[in-house]
């Protein structure tokens, strides 16, 4: 019994001067290995706290698999360079790229496999928090200016828009974005936002074979009908959630819905954006929610073909 007590004594002893040796720390620490040669089996088994790192062997990939950036979303940062800079780098909003207008130049602020905080209350075609999902691009520019003839959006420098297309088709067939995933923070947050606002020019992203566009002549064909015949609230608001908005189906043009036309207005008919509903406006929606009535241009011709994939 003694000689048992004498070996505890010297354990303990040893481990009081190997913890005194150490610098003071909340980790574990760590026995040298000349006291646990002596020490007893309970002693030795003491730090189960010890991390153990995982044993992983990558060998083998699953084919079922995708990017996580399943969308791109567009913004103005309504503020000039330095401001915009300033907020997105140390303010509590951010996003992947900036896109400075002069010099016209990107700058990549968040990983793109890390989460930028862009989107905010989010719904688009059934997702929600698309923060999670998404790739967040600010361009600097303006927004809007409140005159007494209403809201006057700045304009985009056409090198700028140039950078903006260059940008997304990089992201677009890294990630395999779809065409119509590409879209602007205001269909996501209808009425809440207005970026990228109507002088941003869409039109120029579905030349660029970057998303879908409705069929011209199919379009004037729908206005004729529209103007004969208008359809009523239902069905447009129908139409619109098949698109993608958040749209009530109240059946009544209710504040939500003037601001869900307005912001489609935006994209495809930005010369007025009243969000009144004219046959013209009807006819769009009417395209746009049409299997095979849109239409995507190549990336490299002007040809245009059918597009179906968002059904
Ligand atoms: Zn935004």
């Amino acid at each position: 019994m003694k000689s048992l007590s004498r070996a505890f004594t010297a354990v303990a002893a040893a481990l009081l001067l190997a913890a005194c040796a150490s610098p003071p720390t909340s980790a574990p620490t760590r026995t040298p290995a000349t006291a646990t040669a002596q020490a007893p089996a309970d002693a030795v088994q003491a730090p189960t706290t010890a991390v153990r790192p995982p044993r992983i062997d990558r060998s083998y990939t699953a084919q079922s698999q995708d990017s996580r950036a399943l969308y791109i979303v567009l913004h103005y940062t309504a503020d000039n360079w330095e401001k915009s800079l300033k907020e997105l780098t140390t303010g509590p909003v951010s996003a992947h790229y900036l896109v400075r207008d002069d010099p016209v130049a990107s700058y990549a602020l968040v990983d793109e496999n890390r989460r930028a905080w862009h989107a905010g209350a989010s719904f688009w075609a059934g997702n929600t928090n698309l923060n999670s999902a998404s790739i967040g691009i600010e361009i600097v520019n303006r927004g809007y200016t409140k005159t007494p003839n209403g809201l006057v959006y700045a304009p985009f420098p056409q090198a700028q828009i140039d950078e903006v297309i260059a940008l997304v088709r990089d992201i677009q067939q890294r990630h395999n974005v779809k065409p119509e995933r590409i879209i602007g923070h205001a269909d996501i947050a209808p009425g809440r936002k207005q970026d990228p606002g109507p002088t941003f020019p869409w039109k120029q992203f579905a030349d660029a074979g970057l998303i879908p566009w409705p069929d011209g002549p199919l379009v004037m064909v729908k206005m004729l009908e529209h103007e004969v015949a208008p359809r009523d609230m239902a069905w447009l608001q129908e139409r619109l959630a098949r698109i993608g908005y958040n749209v009530s189906r109240s059946g009544q043009m209710d504040t939500l819905t003037r601001e869900v036309v307005a912001t489609f207005q935006m994209k495809y008919r930005p010369r007025d954006i009243s969000g009144a509903v004219d046959a013209e406006t009807a006819a769009l929606i009417e395209v746009a929610s049409t299997p095979s009535a849109m239409r995507v241009s190549g990336v490299t011709d002007t040809e245009t073909r059918p597009y179906t994939s968002r059904w």
